[in-house]
């Protein structure tokens, strides 16, 4: 059984994640902004005989990461896996100007992941042991209209897990998940109308967010010695 770390899990792809490794018999940590899901969530998993701790998260508060990180080592007593996960996508062109939602995807995909790693890493230090796993994105291998900024938070997302990586201790393992078009919520925050329509044809062919649950459940399950460093997973449909 591990404590695993999950932001971002009141909807999409963390939830997902969050049902599955419960299912598993990990303790699951969950944070996010909107609490009332979490709570739902919660419910489901422990109905199910699943364990699991909820708390509200901003990742883009330095020191509300570091509460949800420092609080589970705590009550816990070690923190085994940190799933960095929340993100945002309200895509636009470079033209659009909207430089506000420009720094809401800088503060939440970029400085958020490094918050989480931040918090966690001393941890997983002490205990000589520990995973991060990054959601990425298809977006940290290609670019395109409307995305550059988006893809650029996701090529640092990378970038910096890719850097981790390198640096970190073996006992720690670092894996990079990059997915494709996912149903989710994550289209929704699109305000652009041109960006918005895009991505209506972009997205007509998703995948479960499960799918990416059992990504990451894959790369948590391997024996102690293998580090699971990059996976892809797009509907086969995607080009
Ligand atoms: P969703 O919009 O469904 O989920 C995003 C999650 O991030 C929500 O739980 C949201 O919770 C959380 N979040 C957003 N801002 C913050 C914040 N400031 N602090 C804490 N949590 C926050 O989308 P997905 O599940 O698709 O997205 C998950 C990850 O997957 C993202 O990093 C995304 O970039 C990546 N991804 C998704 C793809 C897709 O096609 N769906 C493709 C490639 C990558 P709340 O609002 O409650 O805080």
């Amino acid at each position: 059984m591990k404590i695993v770390l999950i932001t971002g899990a009141s909807s999409g792809i963390g939830e997902a994640t969050a049902l599955r490794l419960a299912e598993q018999g990990h303790r699951v940590v969950l944070g996010a902004r909107r609490v009332e899901r979490l709570d739902v969530l919660a419910d489901k998993i422990r109905a199910a005989g699943g364990l699991v701790d909820t708390a509200r998260l901003d990742v883009t508060d330095r020191a509300d990461v570091a509460a949800f990180v420092d609080g589970a080592a705590a009550r816990h007593g070690r923190v085994d896996v940190l799933v960095g996960n929340a993100g945002v996508m309200p895509l636009s062109r470079l033209d659009s100007g909207h430089v506000d939602e420009w720094d809401r995807m800088i503060d939440v995909n970029v400085r958020g992941l490094l918050h989480g790693i931040a918090a966690s890493l001393p941890h997983f230090q002490r205990q000589r042991g520990g995973h991060f796993v990054t959601v990425a994105s298809i977006g940290a291998h290609e670019v395109a209209p409307t995305a550059a900024v988006y893809c650029a938070t996701k090529y640092a997302a990378w970038a910096v897990t890719e850097g981790l990586r390198q640096e970190v201790d073996p006992s720690i393992r670092v894996t990079t998940v990059s997915p494709g078009v996912v149903e989710s919520e994550l289209a929704d925050t699109i305000t652009e109308p041109g960006a918005r329509e895009l991505m209506r044809t972009y997205r007509a062919n998703t995948i479960p967010a499960s799918a990416i649950a059992d990504a990451i459940a894959y790369a948590i399950g391997q024996p102690a010695g293998v580090d699971v460093n990059e996976l892809i997973i797009r509907p086969a449909r995607q080009r």
